[in-house]
């Protein structure tokens, strides 16, 4: 398999990708190995894990600039998922006894009513490409600290930052055989189907979680599926700073190119602000610079999959079809590299593919709406269900709206973020489960309930 720098097209490096033989020999190690570590005592995993975090500390720049290379993300912004993922794994190891420790319900005479939460066993993690640092820590960091051993199946398109987490888990005391990675694409990934995890753990796009979902359901064991999304944003007419809001929210709509599970995929602006809405993001969409993501102050690098360059040509083509105006970008970039121009739409309608079809791209659609009214129905058009948006100095418009929207997180005042400590759960397209804060251990558990008398 090669590995493809995407801002050059260069081969990197090429791997051998796993197959049915070395599959299985990874399966039964890590089936051997379960035992030992789950009774190990909490705060040692704790410890290991602590390790984990600060040799990615230590490491930092060497990791990002691998990331870099094989993702295409500008090497800022690699930095800035790095040092995420230990402020997120930080957060873990401090309330990984909080909620893994066993619970005491009932305390009386005679009687004790405790849960115990029990590792699953063997858990399958297949993995996305986009921030493989954060998505990858929201699985492996809180299975293991629970007991479960992990076979880490990083995207295709992010093996390299897959075997740099495997080499310093290792390197951080994390016994050799808990933690195994499987190398390849959709092929190896079908392969993991057919074996027998303990829980299946996914992040990725609807297409391929909905079939993981079939292709697991027979084996009754806790499948959690972290899809996609077309996040809507509405910017309200009381906005205070409408040239601030314009630039965060451009950030939350391209930030990584526009490739985040939960970036702002459509954008409804109240029509008494409009044009003064869209003069200014567009004059901060304009001022990025685009280019080689190792470039000093690059925002824009190339995407990571070539494929994509295509269906964003096609939801702009099918956009104007239907009416919709170009106002800057709209087309790949010449020469090497899978770059695309930072595209923003306007005389948009949720008819458009570009308004109801995940983009994962450098491209925005902008649409006036008269009211709230018509702004929450709008919201409210989506197969999907990740997160909503609401920028309004009235925390109460702005809930009233949120509480009405079926997605995981509602955001007032920001946009494209992940807390720790809150639950990151999709709904309807977007996914089945949560990981993160308290539900993000459990999910790696079993709940024993104990009835002790005496
Ligand atoms: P993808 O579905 O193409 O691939 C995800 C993983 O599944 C990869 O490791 C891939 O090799 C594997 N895979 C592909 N086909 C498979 C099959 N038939 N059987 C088993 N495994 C298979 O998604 P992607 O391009 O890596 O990621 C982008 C998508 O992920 C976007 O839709 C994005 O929104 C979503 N995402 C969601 C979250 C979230 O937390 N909700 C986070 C990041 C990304």
């Amino acid at each position: 398999m090669n590995v493809i720098n995407p801002a050059s097209e260069e081969i990197i490096t090429t791997l051998k990708e796993d197959g049915q033989d070395s599959l299985s020999i990874k399966f039964q190690l890590l089936q051997a190995a379960q035992p030992s570590w789950a009774q190990k005592p909490l705060e040692v995993r704790i410890e290991l894990l602590r390790n984990f975090c600060n040799l990615l500390e230590n490491d930092s720049e060497h990791l990002a600039g691998i990331l870099t290379a094989e993702v295409g993300k500008p090497m800022q912004q690699s930095r800035n998922e790095l040092k995420g993922a230990r402020r997120r794994i930080d957060w873990m190891l401090k309330n990984a006894e909080k909620y893994l420790t066993d619970e005491l319900m009932t305390f009386e005479e005679g009687l004790i009513e405790k849960i115990s939460y029990e590792p699953l066993g063997v858990v399958c993690n297949i993995s996305a490409w986009n921030y493989p640092y954060l998505v990858g820590v929201n699985v492996f960091v809180p299975a293991l600290l629970a007991g479960n051993v992990v076979m880490y199946k990083p995207s295709e398109y992010a093996s390299l930052t897959g075997l740099q987490i495997e080499k310093l888990l290792k390197k951080a005391g994390v016994p050799e055989d808990v933690f195994q990675v499987a190398i390849g694409g959709k092929d190896t990934g079908e392969l993991l189907l057919d074996m027998e995890f303990d829980g299946y753990f996914f992040t990725g796009s609807y297409k391929t979680g909905k079939h993981i979902y079939e292709c697991v359901a027979s084996k009754m064991v806790p499948c959690q599926l972290e899809l996609g999304g077309k996040d809507p944003l509405y910017v309200a007419d009381d906005v205070q700073d409408i040239i601030a809001v314009a630039e965060a929210t451009a950030d939350g709509a391209f930030y990584n190119n526009g490739q985040s599970c939960c970036a702002v995929e459509r954008i409804y602006v109240h029509e008494k602000i409009y044009d003064q809405y869209v003069e200014a993001f567009l004059k901060e969409v304009q001022s990025w610079k685009v280019g080689e993501p190792t470039g000093q102050g690059v925002y824009i690098g190339p995407l990571t999959r070539k494929d994509q360059i295509a269906i964003l040509e096609h939801q702009i083509d099918d956009a104007l079809a239907k009416g919709a105006t170009v106002l800057t970008g709209g087309k790949r970039c010449e020469g090497k590299g899978y770059y695309f121009e930072p595209t923003v739409l306007i005389g948009v309608t949720n008819t458009m593919k570009i308004m109801q079809e995940e983009s994962f791209g450098p491209v925005i659609g902008i649409m006036k709406v008269k009211d709230d009214a018509e702004a929450l129905t709008l919201m409210q058009d989506t197969q999907y269900g990740l997160t909503a948006a609401v920028y309004s100095s009235d925390e109460g418009r702005a809930k009233k709206i949120l509480e009405q929207i079926n997605a995981g997180t509602g955001y007032w005042n920001c946009c494209d973020r992940v807390s720790a400590a809150l639950p990151w759960s999709g709904r309807k397209h977007s996914g089945i489960g949560a990981t993160l804060s308290h539900q993000g251990f459990r999910v790696f558990t079993k709940l024993k309930a104990w009835h002790l008398r005496n």
